[in-house]
């Protein structure tokens, strides 16, 4: 059997390529152009915040936020130890320092308790990430927020469709910051999304984002600003994901079901946790081998790499690498997830019967038998036949 099942593969429909055709032969293939204003005022719509700000990516959406908050040199800002580089990043183009704290080891998203114990006098910010799909605990950090009056920025650039309490990500914190990149749930090829409800807090992004361009007297600049656009053809790709993006998550949602149960009974690894009052958006199927060293978890890694089977390791902790290490970052809890992680295929047009056979190789592998589940074979839409709907009595 030659397999090749690749991690992530977006879902492209004649929709999308209807939407962005249209953009092009429009004429309006830069910054401005129907389809940006659409994407922005559905997106703001489908968090339930006020405005949605399109960017270049979700990188210069967190730089943007930062920006537009005033956070910069002597600041510091509290982000997880365990996160996408960006989130750091984001916070050093400001010229604030990054403070990494430690997670929490259920949601694997920064750990209210470590927070408070790391505010100093010079803390200004606070950016939760929801770490694969799950959101933070929100109510803890701003009500940590509120107390010590700093702003509490999203990182969602991996819970597109998230919801805390029945509310939204990118509606949870004083702003969001998402991404659009091509492995996320949705995507524009390159592309991100700043959502908030200040008014002023925003204008300020959005004067910034476009070159900090006077807007009464064009080619007058009153600071450096930024070209951090999304084009007309960009966005009326994320539109038309957007308007799919019920099914995109219900299809993730069946697929994470279907590893499930598969993979739950294997006491030795955890998958994706899903905490009450909180609807993850299962980005990434992730497994954790429970017990194992980095160099354990390689092996297992490159046996499915052999078998056809794509996959990556989680992050590793911020407070390793050379430009954030500090010698003082203590997140053991991080640094064990981190070396146990794996990211599995999930990918909207991903097989039931590669499923089964992805997760009958990770039960071979670790010396057990697969529980048997009838394949279904599906036609569009796929999200009407998932293994949700099927009895999984056995
Ligand atoms: C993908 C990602 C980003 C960066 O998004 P880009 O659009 O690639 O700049 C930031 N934070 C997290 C947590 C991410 O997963």
């Amino acid at each position: 059997m030659n397999k090749s099942i690749p991690i992530s593969q977006p879902s492209i429909t004649k929709l999308e390529v209807d939407y962005v055709t249209d953009a092009v032969t429009s004429g309006w293939v830069s910054s401005q152009g129907k389809y940006i204003q659409e994407f922005e005022e559905t997106f703001a719509q489908y968090c339930g915040v006020r405005y949605a700000l399109s960017t270049s990516s979700g990188t210069t959406a967190l730089h943007l936020a930062l920006l537009s908050y005033g956070i910069g040199a002597g600041d510091e800002v509290i982000v997880p130890d365990l996160t996408f580089v960006a989130t750091a990043n984001a916070v050093s183009y400001v010229g604030a320092k990054a403070i990494c704290v430690d997670i929490d080891r259920d949601t694997l998203c920064i750990d209210p308790y470590h927070v408070e114990r790391a505010i100093t006098p010079n803390t200004r910010a606070i950016i939760a990430v929801h770490m694969y799909g799950h959101p933070a605990d929100m109510d803890a950090l701003m009500a940590i927020a509120d107390e010590y009056d700093l702003i509490l920025i999203e990182d969602a650039a991996e819970a597109h469709g998230a919801k805390y309490k029945g509310r939204r990500t990118g509606s949870l914190g004083h702003c969001g910051a998402f991404s659009f990149y091509g492995n996320k749930l949705m995507t524009c090829g390159e592309g991100g999304m700043l959502t908030i409800n200040d008014k002023a807090v925003y204008q300020r992004a959005q004067h910034l984002r476009d070159h900090a361009m006077s807007p009464s007297k064009r080619y007058w600049h009153d600071q450096v600003g930024y070209n951090y656009r999304i084009t007309n053809l960009q966005a009326a790709l994320g539109l038309a994901q957007l308007q799919r993006i019920d099914h995109l998550l219900a299809r993730k949602r069946a697929i994470f079901e279907r590893y499930r149960y598969h993979l739950s009974q294997l006491s030795c690894i955890r998958l994706n946790f899903t905490d009450e009052n909180i609807e993850n958006s299962y980005w990434m199927v992730t497994i954790e081998l429970l017990g194992y060293t980095e160099q354990k978890r390689e092996q297992f890694m490159a046996f499915l790499k052999d078998k056809g089977i794509d996959n990556r390791p989680f992050f590793y902790p911020m407070s390793d690498m050379p430009m954030y290490a500090d010698g003082q970052t203590h997140t053991p809890i991080a640094h064990e997830v981190a070396a146990q992680g794996v990211n599995l295929p999930s990918y909207f047009d991903m097989l039931d019967e590669d499923i089964d056979y992805i997760c009958e190789v990770i039960v071979r592998y670790l010396g057990r038998s697969l529980r048997q589940l009838t394949t279904v074979s599906r036609t569009e839409p796929r999200v009407e036949k998932t293994v949700s709907s099927l009895s999984l009595a056995s």
